[in-house]
């Protein structure tokens, strides 16, 4: 029994180290959504050690883009309705996004199911910032967004 007990030591001990070599490579984050509007994290963050950081979004679901298409752009809080408007203004041939917006901070590209699109952007500036992460497609913002940051 003492045997096997510390067997059990030993093995949770890798664990625990293979768990914070993950977390140290935090520059890189994945997300996920699917046929429903949400993605499967209401909050996300990384280190101020990254100086850029790269969001991957996969689209796990089977519905098509321009129906149920997602993407994964980030703003500053109070600029999230202001971007989600003016990127159904835009329509779906931009992506739902607006031109050269200087509120978008970064931005996916909009997939459907089975796809997957990264970003990856610079963290100047961010550390401290209040910013949410969310969807444009018509619609999905009001439910389908999370909280953002770099600390
Ligand atoms: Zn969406």
């Amino acid at each position: 029994m003492k045997k096997l007990a510390l067997i059990l030591g030993l093995v949770s001990v890798l664990f625990a180290m293979v768990g914070r070599s993950v977390w140290a490579d935090d520059c890189s984050l994945s997300v996920e959504a699917g046929d429903t509007l949400a993605y499967n994290l209401t909050s996300m963050s990384a280190p101020a050690s990254c100086e850029s950081v790269t969001v991957t979004l996969t689209h796990t679901g089977k519905m098509a883009a321009n129906v149920m298409g997602h993407n994964w752009v980030l703003a500053k809080d109070a600029d999230v309705n202001g971007v989600a408007m003016d990127g159904l203004t835009a329509g779906a041939g931009a992506g739902y996004l607006k031109a050269d917006d200087s509120r978008i901070l970064a931005a996916t590209g909009l997939i459907g199911g089975g796809e997957t699109s990264s970003v990856t952007f610079s963290t100047a500036g961010m550390v401290g910032s209040a910013m949410t992460f969310f969807c444009t497609f018509p619609g999905h913002s009001y439910v389908m967004k999370g909280k953002f940051s770099i600390d």
